[in-house]
């Protein structure tokens, strides 16, 4: 039950105030709210109104009703009180009512709580007030982030919620989530004859969640949703809807009002299964800058009548092509028929790199390779070309483009994965239906796979310089 670690950077001094040289990774989610009112009855204060900023809204996420001591309460009440206001700082779906005995506030103070989880749609469970965070500006609530933890065994403090499954009635609590109707069958089976539930789902992405979350955080991302499983009706869904969970950012994109779903943090894998999300398609732009790409995504397609170790093949050629201009790649499988071999970018502060030049530079790869090998490869749509041949689609290497997220489960018949692979299991006789939901946790403790991603990003001017020099080359 600790709060969280407190880390310096090795090399940095020692010095107060918020700076990018030390961090505080917390153990809980959500441990800062704003208070945007209190409650009092008969002029008693009773509790507090707490929120957290989403996109332009400011959400309520709900009451913390205990913690209260006089002593704070008399420490805490004069500052209330310096903020009244006469109208609701909380909008969007859910704001509470006026009521008798309820206060508003500007949305300026941030609480530090403690509380057992969140409800579906998105409530704070059991809150209970510990202590004013002074130091903290409530505009910083919103980006509060969990740290990407590096490929380091984290233990887990001993909560209820991943030691031993709690179930409440007919629900249970993954991640402090309540998932309704656990044992829906989502999948017919993982090619074992065994119904792969909604509960497995959330179990699933608690499992991976550490390590999938770095490559869909701060990227707006889309989730096919299909409630009744696979058999049933499918969604690709990329806006927020009403209802959606707070543990979900919303992030607003140039060029379209309504806000865009993105997930910053494990517990909100276990909100968007609880919806029955089956897939995560994230943007490929560097996190928290969706003008700038931030990876490099080449699907390679097979038609119809291509063995896969042919498609291994091909992407082991498109890793050397990319090696050749400088830039490092990794490879997964999709889930599906092909594989994705993905070239992460470095994004320079100036010098930024425009996404009609990543698209161009990964379109120009992909022509000099199916120029030099016509009979395998092809970079035209057209389906029926494609018979015997593997479609090098760049097409993913554009704004608001979307690949399938790594660790991503499939919509499609044995509940696969999109699994991260190093480049050694990258062989002929790979074998991606090996990769479901229920083997994929146990070899990815063993895998090293993308472990160096972070240090592969390499910056796109100099490859497309490399590029442009060999094409005057030839
Ligand atoms: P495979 O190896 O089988 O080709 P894949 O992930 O590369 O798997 P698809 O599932 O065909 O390929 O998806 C292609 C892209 O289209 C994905 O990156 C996904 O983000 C996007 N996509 C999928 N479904 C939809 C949809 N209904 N609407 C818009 N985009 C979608
Ligand atoms: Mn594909």
């Amino acid at each position: 039950s600790l709060e969280g670690i407190v880390s310096k950077r090795g090399d940095a001094p020692y010095v107060s105030g918020r700076t990018r040289t030390w961090t505080k990774a917390k153990c809980r989610a959500g441990h800062e709210v704003v208070i945007g009112g209190y409650v009092t009855t008969e002029g008693r204060f009773r509790s507090l109104l707490v929120g957290v900023h989403r996109g332009d809204n400011f959400a309520y996420v709900g009451r913390v009703g205990t913690g209260y001591g006089m002593a704070k309460v008399k420490g805490l009440l004069p500052k209330l009180q310096a903020v009244e206001t006469a109208t609701s700082p909380f909008n969007g779906v859910g704001a509470p009512k006026k009521t008798a005995g309820v206060l508003w506030l500007k949305p300026v103070l941030v609480a530090e709580i403690e509380f057992a989880g969140w409800t579906s749609d998105g409530l704070v469970r059991q809150a209970a007030f510990k202590a004013l965070r002074e130091d903290k500006p409530a505009a910083e609530v919103e980006v509060e982030k969990p740290a990407p933890p590096a490929n380091a065994e984290v233990v887990r403090p001993a909560a209820p919620t991943s030691s031993k499954p709690s179930r409440r009635g007919d629900k249970v609590d993954v991640m402090g989530v309540l998932i309704s109707n656990p044992d829906k069958s989502l999948w017919p089976d993982a090619n074992d004859s065994h119904p792969v539930t909604k509960e497995d789902l959330a179990r699933y992405y608690e499992a991976v969640g550490p390590w999938l979350i770095k490559h869909i955080v701060g990227r707006p991302c889309s989730i096919i949703r299909a409630p009744d499983g696979i058999a049933g009706e499918q969604f690709f869904q990329r806006h927020a809807m009403p209802g959606t969970s707070n543990l979900l950012e919303l992030v607003t994109v140039f060029g379209d009002k309504k806000p865009y779903l993105q997930i910053d943090r494990v517990e909100g894998l276990a909100a968007v299964a609880q919806v029955g999300a089956l897939e995560l398609h994230p943007w490929n732009c560097e996190p928290y800058r969706p003008e700038s790409p931030g990876r490099l995504v080449f699907d390679l397609d097979p038609g119809p009548d291509v063995p896969f170790s042919t498609v291994v093949e091909a992407a082991r050629k498109m890793r050397d092509r990319l090696n050749e201009l400088g830039l490092t790649s990794f490879c997964k499988t999709t889930g599906g028929k092909g594989l994705h071999v993905v070239a992460p970018l470095a994004v320079a502060r100036r010098n930024k790199i425009s996404w009609a030049e990543a698209k161009g530079f990964a379109h120009d790869v992909c022509q000099k390779m199916a120029r030099e090998n016509p009979d395998l490869y092809l970079i035209k749509m057209n389906k029926n070309l494609r018979n015997g041949r593997i479609f090098l689609d760049y097409l993913r290497n554009d704004r608001m483009a979307t690949a399938v997220a790594p660790l991503s489960p499939r919509a499609r018949p044995g509940a696969p994965v999109s699994m991260p692979l190093t480049w050694t299991e990258v062989k002929a006789d790979l074998d991606p239906k090996r990769f479901t939901i229920r083997t994929v946790p146990g070899l990815l403790a063993k895998s090293t796979a993308w472990q160096d991603y972070c240090d592969g990003q390499r910056p796109l001017d100099q490859a497309m310089k490399r590029l442009s020099k060999v094409k005057h080359a030839a």
